[in-house]
Protein backbone atom coordinates (compact mmCIF):
# COMPACT_ATOMS: atom_id res chain seq x y z
CA UNK A 1 0.00 0.00 0.00
CA UNK A 2 1.38 3.11 -1.20
CA UNK A 3 -0.42 5.52 0.91
CA UNK A 4 0.71 8.85 -0.21
CA UNK A 5 0.44 7.90 -3.60
CA UNK A 6 -3.16 6.96 -2.83
CA UNK A 7 -3.65 10.42 -1.37
CA UNK A 8 -1.98 12.12 -4.48
CA UNK A 9 -4.42 9.76 -6.80
CA UNK A 10 -7.73 10.57 -4.87
CA UNK A 11 -6.71 14.49 -4.60
CA UNK A 12 -6.67 14.18 -8.28
CA UNK A 13 -10.00 12.74 -8.70
CA UNK A 14 -11.42 15.62 -6.70
CA UNK A 15 -9.71 18.13 -8.69
CA UNK A 16 -10.65 16.42 -12.10
CA UNK A 17 -14.41 15.97 -10.47
CA UNK A 18 -14.24 19.44 -9.44
CA UNK A 19 -12.96 20.84 -12.86
CA UNK A 20 -15.70 18.78 -14.57
CA UNK A 21 -18.93 20.31 -13.03
CA UNK A 22 -17.76 24.13 -12.56
CA UNK A 23 -16.71 23.69 -8.95
CA UNK A 24 -13.67 24.85 -6.91
CA UNK A 25 -11.96 21.70 -5.38
CA UNK A 26 -11.42 24.03 -1.96
CA UNK A 27 -15.27 23.50 -1.43
CA UNK A 28 -14.53 19.67 -1.39
CA UNK A 29 -12.80 18.10 1.92
CA UNK A 30 -11.04 14.70 2.11
CA UNK A 31 -12.20 13.17 5.35
CA UNK A 32 -9.50 9.93 5.23
CA UNK A 33 -12.23 6.81 6.62
CA UNK A 34 -9.30 5.22 8.31
CA UNK A 35 -11.71 2.61 10.50
CA UNK A 36 -9.16 -0.59 11.27
CA UNK A 37 -6.43 1.51 9.89
CA UNK A 38 -3.22 1.48 12.32
CA UNK A 39 -2.01 4.93 13.88
CA UNK A 40 1.04 4.03 11.91
CA UNK A 41 -0.66 4.68 8.35
CA UNK A 42 -3.06 7.32 9.57
CA UNK A 43 0.14 9.14 10.65
CA UNK A 44 1.66 8.70 7.17
CA UNK A 45 -1.80 10.75 5.83
CA UNK A 46 -0.82 13.52 8.32
CA UNK A 47 2.84 13.73 7.13
CA UNK A 48 0.99 14.16 3.15
CA UNK A 49 -0.96 17.31 4.81
CA UNK A 50 -3.97 15.65 5.59
CA UNK A 51 -5.66 16.68 8.76
CA UNK A 52 -9.01 15.43 9.16
CA UNK A 53 -10.05 11.34 9.88
CA UNK A 54 -12.97 9.43 10.44
CA UNK A 55 -14.04 6.47 12.71
CA UNK A 56 -16.77 3.95 13.31
CA UNK A 57 -15.85 2.80 16.70
CA UNK A 58 -15.59 4.75 19.81
CA UNK A 59 -13.14 2.06 20.87
CA UNK A 60 -11.04 2.32 18.09
CA UNK A 61 -10.98 6.38 18.93
CA UNK A 62 -9.95 5.43 22.29
CA UNK A 63 -6.82 3.16 20.73
CA UNK A 64 -5.12 5.00 18.31
CA UNK A 65 -6.02 8.30 20.34
CA UNK A 66 -2.80 8.82 22.37
CA UNK A 67 -0.66 8.13 19.39
CA UNK A 68 -2.41 10.77 17.42
CA UNK A 69 -2.91 12.95 19.88
CA UNK A 70 0.42 15.13 19.30
CA UNK A 71 -0.32 15.66 15.85
CA UNK A 72 -3.22 18.30 15.52
CA UNK A 73 -5.75 16.92 13.47
CA UNK A 74 -9.72 16.50 13.25
CA UNK A 75 -11.70 13.66 14.04
CA UNK A 76 -15.12 12.92 12.78
CA UNK A 77 -17.07 10.21 14.18
CA UNK A 78 -18.75 8.58 11.53
CA UNK A 79 -20.27 4.88 12.40
CA UNK A 80 -23.52 4.04 14.12
CA UNK A 81 -23.18 5.80 17.78
CA UNK A 82 -24.83 4.13 20.52
CA UNK A 83 -26.43 6.04 22.84
CA UNK A 84 -23.99 3.72 26.05
CA UNK A 85 -21.09 5.26 24.24
CA UNK A 86 -21.76 8.93 24.56
CA UNK A 87 -20.36 9.35 27.84
CA UNK A 88 -17.31 7.80 26.09
CA UNK A 89 -16.97 9.60 22.85
CA UNK A 90 -16.87 12.90 24.69
CA UNK A 91 -13.31 12.27 25.79
CA UNK A 92 -11.88 11.87 23.04
CA UNK A 93 -11.99 16.00 20.86
CA UNK A 94 -14.24 14.45 18.30
CA UNK A 95 -15.58 17.37 16.56
CA UNK A 96 -18.37 16.07 14.73
CA UNK A 97 -20.80 13.29 14.63
CA UNK A 98 -22.40 12.64 10.92
CA UNK A 99 -24.31 9.98 12.53
CA UNK A 100 -27.06 11.89 14.10
CA UNK A 101 -30.62 10.44 12.82
CA UNK A 102 -33.13 10.29 16.09
CA UNK A 103 -34.37 12.21 18.50
CA UNK A 104 -33.56 10.35 21.41
CA UNK A 105 -29.62 9.81 20.50
CA UNK A 106 -29.74 14.02 20.02
CA UNK A 107 -31.89 14.35 23.94
CA UNK A 108 -28.82 12.33 25.49
CA UNK A 109 -25.97 13.67 23.79
CA UNK A 110 -27.83 17.06 24.75
CA UNK A 111 -27.89 15.71 28.26
CA UNK A 112 -24.37 14.77 28.50
CA UNK A 113 -23.11 18.19 26.84
CA UNK A 114 -25.02 20.45 28.89
CA UNK A 115 -23.57 17.83 31.86
CA UNK A 116 -20.39 18.37 30.65
CA UNK A 117 -20.67 22.04 29.39
CA UNK A 118 -19.49 21.36 25.85
CA UNK A 119 -20.64 21.67 22.60
CA UNK A 120 -20.56 19.50 19.67
CA UNK A 121 -21.26 19.58 15.50
CA UNK A 122 -23.22 17.08 13.99
CA UNK A 123 -24.40 16.13 10.82
CA UNK A 124 -27.75 14.47 10.36
CA UNK A 125 -27.36 11.33 8.51
CA UNK A 126 -30.00 10.48 6.11
CA UNK A 127 -31.40 6.69 4.66
CA UNK A 128 -31.47 7.82 1.26
CA UNK A 129 -31.48 4.01 -0.23
CA UNK A 130 -35.20 3.27 1.28
CA UNK A 131 -34.34 0.14 2.89
CA UNK A 132 -34.80 -0.65 6.46
CA UNK A 133 -31.60 -2.49 7.60
CA UNK A 134 -29.62 0.84 6.91
CA UNK A 135 -29.22 3.79 9.51
CA UNK A 136 -30.06 7.04 9.00
CA UNK A 137 -32.99 8.96 9.13
CA UNK A 138 -35.74 8.59 6.48
CA UNK A 139 -36.46 11.62 4.04
CA UNK A 140 -39.83 12.04 5.72
CA UNK A 141 -38.79 12.38 9.19
CA UNK A 142 -36.24 15.06 8.29
CA UNK A 143 -37.75 18.04 8.96
CA UNK A 144 -39.23 16.78 12.46
CA UNK A 145 -35.88 15.26 13.66
CA UNK A 146 -33.75 18.85 12.28
CA UNK A 147 -36.83 20.99 14.26
CA UNK A 148 -36.61 19.27 17.53
CA UNK A 149 -32.35 19.29 17.55
CA UNK A 150 -32.28 22.65 16.56
CA UNK A 151 -33.72 23.97 20.00
CA UNK A 152 -30.93 21.51 21.52
CA UNK A 153 -28.68 24.53 22.23
CA UNK A 154 -25.35 22.25 23.06
CA UNK A 155 -25.72 20.76 19.27
CA UNK A 156 -24.68 22.22 16.22
CA UNK A 157 -26.09 21.51 12.92
CA UNK A 158 -23.76 21.38 10.07
CA UNK A 159 -25.48 19.67 7.31
CA UNK A 160 -26.32 16.15 6.19
CA UNK A 161 -24.83 13.08 5.60
CA UNK A 162 -25.38 9.97 3.93
CA UNK A 163 -23.96 6.94 2.70
CA UNK A 164 -26.46 5.56 0.07
CA UNK A 165 -26.20 2.77 -1.97
CA UNK A 166 -23.70 0.19 -2.53
CA UNK A 167 -24.11 -0.72 -6.59
CA UNK A 168 -22.18 -0.16 -9.31
CA UNK A 169 -25.30 0.61 -10.68
CA UNK A 170 -24.06 4.55 -11.05
CA UNK A 171 -27.56 5.87 -11.91
CA UNK A 172 -29.11 4.54 -8.69
CA UNK A 173 -26.01 5.84 -6.44
CA UNK A 174 -26.59 9.12 -8.26
CA UNK A 175 -29.96 9.50 -7.00
CA UNK A 176 -28.77 8.77 -3.57
CA UNK A 177 -27.08 11.53 -3.55
CA UNK A 178 -29.27 13.73 -5.50
CA UNK A 179 -31.85 12.99 -2.98
CA UNK A 180 -29.77 14.54 -0.21
CA UNK A 181 -28.83 17.57 -1.84
CA UNK A 182 -32.61 18.33 -2.41
CA UNK A 183 -33.31 17.76 1.06
CA UNK A 184 -30.59 19.81 1.83
CA UNK A 185 -32.21 22.49 -0.34
CA UNK A 186 -35.76 21.50 1.13
CA UNK A 187 -34.62 22.18 4.96
CA UNK A 188 -32.93 25.39 3.85
CA UNK A 189 -35.93 26.49 2.48
CA UNK A 190 -37.79 25.97 6.02
CA UNK A 191 -35.54 28.53 7.64
CA UNK A 192 -34.92 26.57 11.00
CA UNK A 193 -32.97 29.16 13.69
CA UNK A 194 -29.91 27.31 14.45
CA UNK A 195 -28.89 25.30 12.26
CA UNK A 196 -26.14 25.50 9.26
CA UNK A 197 -26.75 22.91 5.94
CA UNK A 198 -23.76 23.81 4.17
CA UNK A 199 -21.96 20.37 4.42
CA UNK A 200 -23.15 17.38 2.80
CA UNK A 201 -21.18 14.68 3.53
CA UNK A 202 -21.25 11.92 0.55
CA UNK A 203 -19.38 9.73 -1.33
CA UNK A 204 -16.62 7.12 -0.99
CA UNK A 205 -13.95 5.71 -2.68
CA UNK A 206 -15.93 4.14 -5.76
CA UNK A 207 -18.02 6.89 -6.49
CA UNK A 208 -16.95 10.04 -5.47
CA UNK A 209 -16.80 12.00 -8.37
CA UNK A 210 -20.84 11.20 -8.82
CA UNK A 211 -20.88 13.19 -4.93
CA UNK A 212 -18.79 15.96 -6.20
CA UNK A 213 -21.26 16.49 -9.43
CA UNK A 214 -24.04 16.24 -7.03
CA UNK A 215 -22.76 18.87 -4.58
CA UNK A 216 -20.57 17.18 -2.16
CA UNK A 217 -18.85 19.43 0.28
CA UNK A 218 -17.12 16.00 2.06
CA UNK A 219 -16.11 12.95 0.34
CA UNK A 220 -15.11 9.82 2.78
CA UNK A 221 -12.59 7.65 1.17
CA UNK A 222 -10.89 4.64 2.96
CA UNK A 223 -10.08 1.77 0.98
CA UNK A 224 -8.67 3.76 -2.01
CA UNK A 225 -6.39 5.03 0.30
CA UNK A 226 -5.87 1.98 3.01
CA UNK A 227 -6.29 -0.71 1.06
CA UNK A 228 -9.43 -3.42 1.38
CA UNK A 229 -10.13 -4.21 4.94
CA UNK A 230 -11.10 -7.63 6.08
CA UNK A 231 -15.10 -7.47 7.83
CA UNK A 232 -18.05 -5.97 5.55
CA UNK A 233 -18.69 -2.61 6.12
CA UNK A 234 -22.07 -3.28 8.00
CA UNK A 235 -19.85 -4.77 10.59
CA UNK A 236 -18.02 -1.14 11.35
CA UNK A 237 -20.99 0.71 10.75
CA UNK A 238 -23.08 -1.06 13.51
CA UNK A 239 -21.46 -0.14 17.20
CA UNK A 240 -23.18 -2.85 18.82
CA UNK A 241 -21.76 -5.89 16.90
C1 LIG B 1 -15.73 2.97 5.57
C2 LIG B 1 -16.58 4.14 5.33
C3 LIG B 1 -16.36 5.00 4.26
C4 LIG B 1 -15.25 4.78 3.26
O1 LIG B 1 -15.57 3.72 2.42
P1 LIG B 1 -14.50 3.20 1.34
O2 LIG B 1 -15.33 2.42 0.39
O3 LIG B 1 -13.51 2.40 2.08
O4 LIG B 1 -13.90 4.41 0.72
C5 LIG B 1 -17.19 6.08 4.12
N1 LIG B 1 -18.20 6.32 4.98
C6 LIG B 1 -18.46 5.51 6.01
C7 LIG B 1 -19.58 5.83 6.93
C8 LIG B 1 -17.66 4.40 6.22
O5 LIG B 1 -17.93 3.59 7.25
Amino acid sequence: MNILNNINIILQRIESACTRCGRESKEVRLLLATKTVSAESIKIAFDAGQRLIGENKVQEIAQKYDDLKKIQHETHFIGHLQTNKIKEILKYDVSCIQTIDSIRLANKLQDRLEYEDKEIDILIQVNTTNEDTKFGVSPDGLIELIKHISLLDRIHIKGLMTIGLFSSDTVKVRSCYRLLKQLQQKVIEKNIPNVEMRELSMGMSDHLEIAIEEGATMVRVGTAIFGDRIYPDSYYWDEGR
